[in-house]
Formats: structure tokens, C-alpha cells, sequence
């Protein structure tokens, strides 16, 4: 049996808050914000223009090591444009991962393509690269360079894996399979921002990566996200797509395309700025933590979701593995009443009224850790990250 008390004394202990509710992962956040939006403010670029956009792309692009960053009003349309300017078209296939965020899916459909959802492996959450090899194998076969499923001759034209809760997915195989059969791989980083697979920043293995910077995920706008790419034409039209597809012109309102309204504004890039000064401070505070959850777990039996061999992981979300679907539900009952917050993963999207009907494999790894995952709280300690 699994001592839930024990793991809420622990929690409390470990976040020094024997009272109140403790969060699943709060913001860190202070003079530093204030004074960069009060700039912002000063400058009266509130919008979608602004210094501080850009200087927010640069410290992105750094520190992920990119040449390009397009900062976008959230992580679902940083995903949208990326799917459309890797050339995702209506009819299309795309294929992801069943266990993800809905807004995975969702991007790809707003695209007017289908997703494809097949299994993740146990040890990194992520995308398995033999499921997506296999599901290709079967379902597939490549005409004139193109990517297509055999019968209906729809392209399969990206792949999307994602990299969960801050867990680098096997990324360098899912690309060796995407080259081989010619698919475009856009990399779902959005819980990714400071973690590395052989060395290497999630979200730069593909032709494009996206992140998010939500406000429960590591740091965040407010609402935000970045498209990531080492692509300069890509870039370019990335840019152009989120800003209404404008003609740079002194006065008139030329627009070439159906563009969208997806830039980050210029207040919300300030916050940012002073987030991303505050990263490594937080992503070391996170390892603090990751590093506690282990100790206990080891101490106490319990089963926690350890960082995937070669890589290293953000832990953005700690998560430990309960034995079968009734404990879980137990655990998340007495913990979220004891004012410890505590969440199952996502229900994988095949189980999803709109994605119930979509081409899959069997998922058999996907509804285990669907059954069984719980995320805990994993907020920086108090008083760390500058
Ligand atoms: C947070 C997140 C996104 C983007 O979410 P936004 O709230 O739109 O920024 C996309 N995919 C995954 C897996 C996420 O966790």
C-alpha cells in the first residue's frame, strides 16, 4: 500500500508549508517582472511591436542554441504556424502521440490534416520511434519522395512527438525514422524549455520546435510561445504568417496570404525577458527538487519517473507511477483534499469525443501510463530562482 500521509508530510516538509495549498507548480516571479513590463509601459510598445519582443527571441535562441526564434501569443499557435510552414496542408496526415496535450492535436486539425496517434515507450513518456516505424511500415509507402498511406494515398506528410513533462523522447531515432520516410518532424517542446538529449536542446532536432511559456509551465509570458528553427526561410515566413501576412510597407495595409494575429505582445515579451534571466536559477532549483522526490522515493518504495538514460530533463513536472488505476485514484482524492496538489496525466487523445475516430495503433503503453502516472507538485523551492 502506498503511504499517501507520508507523502504529504513529505511534500509539506519538502516545500517548508505545513498549511495552505500547495500548488503543482506556481510562477516564480517579482521586482524583476515588474520593472521590465514598467519599461515596456514607458516605451508605450505595449503590443505586438516592440524591443522587447525581439530581445526575448535573442535570449531564446541562445540559450536553446537556434538561430531563429519567432515568439508567438501562445504555444498552440507557435505549433499551428510551425505545421503550416513545414507545409502541412488540408487532407493531410500528421503523426503524434496519443498521450500528449490536446493542443498537440489540435494544431495539427486546425490545419485541416488528421493526427496519427501511436504508442509512447514506458522509460521517456515520449514517442516511441519503433511505433512510429511500425505504424509507417504497415500503413505506408513512399511515391516520388512523397509519404503516403497506402489505399487512400493521403500524404503523411510531418511527425510530431512530444517531449513530456520535460522528459527528452528518444528525439535522434523519431528523426532517423522521419528522414527515412521523408516526413518533416516539428518537435512538441512546450514542456521542454532547459532540457537536453546527448547534449543537445530539445526542440532543435527537428526542422522546427516549439515552446510554451504558459504560466504553469518553467517560465512563463503570461501566455506565450516560440517557434525554434535553424531554417532562415522558415523563419522568415513564420514571422510573416503570425503577423497577418503583412507587406512591410511604411503606410499602405498589403497582406498576401490568410495570415493570423499570432505575435507576442511586446508586454508580455518584457516578462519574459526577466523570466529567461531567472532560468537557470529555476531549472537548477527544479533538479533540487527532482532530486528530493528520488531520495524519498527510494527511501519509501515509491515508484518515480526518473530522467531517460542520456538525457537530462527539466523535471518540470515530477511524476510518480502508482500501481493500478484504483490507487491512483486514491492518491489523488486524499491528496487534492489535503490541499496538495496532485493530477492524473492527460486523457490520451484517442479517448477524446473529437479524436475517437482517428487512425492509431494499439496504445497499449499509452493507456498504462494514462491508468497509472500522477504529476506532484514541482514548483521552484521558496526564494530560489534570483
Ligand atoms: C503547454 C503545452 C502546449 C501549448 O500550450 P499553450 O497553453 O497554448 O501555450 C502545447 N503542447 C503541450 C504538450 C503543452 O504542454
Amino acid at each position: 500500500m502506498f503511504d499517501v500521509e507520508g507523502f504529504i508530510r513529505f511534500v509539506r516538509g519538502l516545500y517548508g508549508q505545513p498549511e495552505g495549498v500547495i500548488p503543482l507548480h506556481a510562477p516564480v516571479m517579482g521586482a524583476l517582472e515588474k520593472a521590465r513590463v514598467a519599461e515596456a509601459i514607458d516605451s508605450t510598445y505595449v503590443s505586438s511591436v516592440g524591443a522587447f519582443v525581439n530581445r526575448f527571441e535573442e535570449a531564446v535562441a541562445a540559450f536553446v542554441g537556434v538561430r531563429h526564434a519567432v515568439a508567438t501569443v501562445n504555444g498552440t499557435a507557435a505549433l499551428h504556424v510551425a505545421l503550416r510552414v513545414a507545409g502541412v496542408q488540408p487532407g493531410d496526415l500528421v503523426v503524434t502521440q496519443a498521450l500528449t496535450f490536446v493542443a498537440t492535436a489540435n494544431a495539427i486539425t486546425y490545419c485541416g490534416a488528421a493526427p496519427v496517434f501511436v504508442d509512447v515507450e514506458e522509460e521517456t513518456l515520449g514517442m516511441d520511434p519503433r511505433a512510429l516505424e511500425a505504424w509507417l511500415r504497415q500503413h505506408a509507402t513512399v511515391r516520388q519522395g512523397v509519404c503516403v498511406e497506402r489505399g487512400s494515398g493521403r500524404p503523411v506528410r510531418a511527425c510530431v512527438p512530444m517531449h513530456t513533462l520535460g522528459h527528452p523522447a528518444r528525439i535522434e531515432a523519431i528523426a532517423e525514422v522521419c528522414a527515412e520516410w521523408g516526413l518533416v518532424l516539428v518537435e512538441d517542446a512546450a514542456e521542454a524549455i532547459g532540457s537536453l538529449r546527448q547534449g543537445r536542446h530539445a526542440g532543435t532536432f527537428g526542422r522546427l520546435g516549439v515552446f510554451s511559456f504558459n504560466g504553469n509551465k518553467v517560465i512563463t509570458t503570461g501566455g506565450g510561445g516560440v517557434i525554434v528553427t535553424d531554417d532562415e526561410a522558415l523563419a522568415r515566413r513564420a514571422r510573416h504568417l503570425t503577423t497577418t501576412a503583412k507587406r512591410p510597407h511604411a503606410w499602405a495595409f498589403e497582406h498576401d496570404e490568410v495570415g493570423y494575429n499570432y505575435r507576442l505582445p511586446n508586454l508580455n515579451a518584457a516578462f519574459g525577458v526577466a523570466q529567461m534571466e531567472r532560468l537557470t536559477a529555476l531549472l537548477a532549483s527544479k533538479r533540487e527538487v527532482a532530486g528530493a522526490y528520488a531520495r524519498a522515493a527510494q527511501r519509501d518504495g515509491w515508484h518515480f519517473v526518473h530522467e531517460p538514460a542520456g538525457a537530462r530533463s527539466n523535471y518540470w513536472l515530477n511524476a510518480l507511477r502508482l500501481p493500478d488505476v484504483a490507487a491512483r485514484d486514491v492518491f489523488l482524492r486524499a491528496t487534492n483534499a489535503a490541499g496538495v496538489m496532485t493530477r492524473p496525466l492527460w486523457t490520451p487523445m484517442h479517448r477524446l469525443p473529437m479524436y475517437a475516430d482517428c487512425r492509431r495503433d494499439a496504445l497499449e503503453v499509452t493507456e498504462r501510463l494514462a491508468g497509472t502516472v500522477v504529476n506532484v507538485p514541482s514548483s521552484p523551492l521558496p526564494g530560489r530562482g534570483g
